[in-house]
């Protein structure tokens, strides 16, 4: 089997960060699947749950100061919990180039490196924010992912967001072939917010994956430097993203989706009442 290249798209502070890393932890330790996590945030903070903290020497960082010759996989990847591979790409100085430009030279140096060896069961990319432009758009414009999976909640935002980023997939599907794997709903607590997004999904034309709660376990793991399964595989977060991804694992819906105009999105949440 080849390996499914996933990338999780949605607005800054979701949890995209958060929820990749602890379901690649609960494919990897439950499911026993090889799980790659490349971290396309200039912030390099798309693996830190499942290296422990260790300190990363990015591939940005590498390039600066060693050049590119000397740049090796032993170098940048670093395995952590559950025999999962981690690479950050890192940015530039601050101020200093483009840091999409940087995903780019990572993501193409990785490949060239051969780090996204064919034994893989699943190459996460952990992109930057509810981005799609440049280079926080390559992985679904290049079809480096072929498989995205929106994560939102009930609030307006996260929903205007998530609508975006469905733009853009469209925009990219046929000349990429990426496809939308569903839409991750990280929940805020929002008033009816499992009704809305069942409709908000279904109106993109796909379905919502799975239902995340909102947990202080999270909270607590990440203060340790784990995730929810390596700090407590016993709690009711760590089935949730158990769950979340067994239901990646068996995903056989990949859709183009039908993105909806601002006046139908507005109305949508409106008729959902207005939360106090
Ligand atoms: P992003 O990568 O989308 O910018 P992060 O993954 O960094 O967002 O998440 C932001 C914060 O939200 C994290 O510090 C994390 O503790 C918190 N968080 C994410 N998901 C949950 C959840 N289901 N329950 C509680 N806290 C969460
Ligand atoms: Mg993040």
């Amino acid at each position: 089997m080849a390996t499914r290249k996933i990338a999780f798209y949605g607005k800054g502070g979701i949890g995209k960060s958060t929820t990749q890393q602890n379901t690649a932890a609960a494919m990897s330790h439950v499911y026993d699947k090889k799980v790659f996590i490349h971290g396309c945030d200039p912030k390099a903070d798309s693996t830190r749950l499942i290296l422990g903290g260790k300190p990363q020497d990015t591939v940005m960082d590498m390039l600066r100061d060693e050049g590119e010759e000397n740049v090796t996989i032993e170098k940048v990847v670093k395995t952590g919990y559950s025999g999962i591979r981690c690479v950050e790409s890192g940015g530039p100085e601050p101020g200093v180039g483009c840091a999409g430009r940087g995903v780019i030279t990572a993501i193409n140096m990785m490949e060239e490196l051969g780090a996204y060896s064919p034994d893989l069961d699943f190459t996460f990319f952990d992109v930057l924010g509810d981005v799609v432009c440049g280079g926080f758009a390559m992985p679904m414009r290049e079809g480096k992912a072929q498989e995205i999976y929106i994560v939102a909640s009930g609030e307006m935002m996260a929903m205007y967001a998530a609508n975006n980023i469905a733009r853009g997939l469209l925009k990219y599907a046929d000349q990429s072939g990426v496809r939308l794997g569903g839409i991750i709903c990280n929940s805020r607590k929002v008033d009816g917010e499992l009704d809305l997004m069942q409709e908000f999904t279904s109106r993109l034309g796909t379905k919502m994956i799975h239902f995340v709660p909102r947990d202080n376990m999270v909270q607590k793991a990440e203060f340790n430097k784990k995730s929810v399964i390596e700090y407590d595989a016993e709690c009711n977060q760590a089935h949730e993203y158990s769950e979340l991804a067994r239901k990646i694992i068996e995903n056989k819906d990949f859709v183009i989706p039908t993105p909806m105009s601002m006046d139908q999105l507005e109305q949508m949440v409106v008729s959902y009442g207005i939360p106090d």
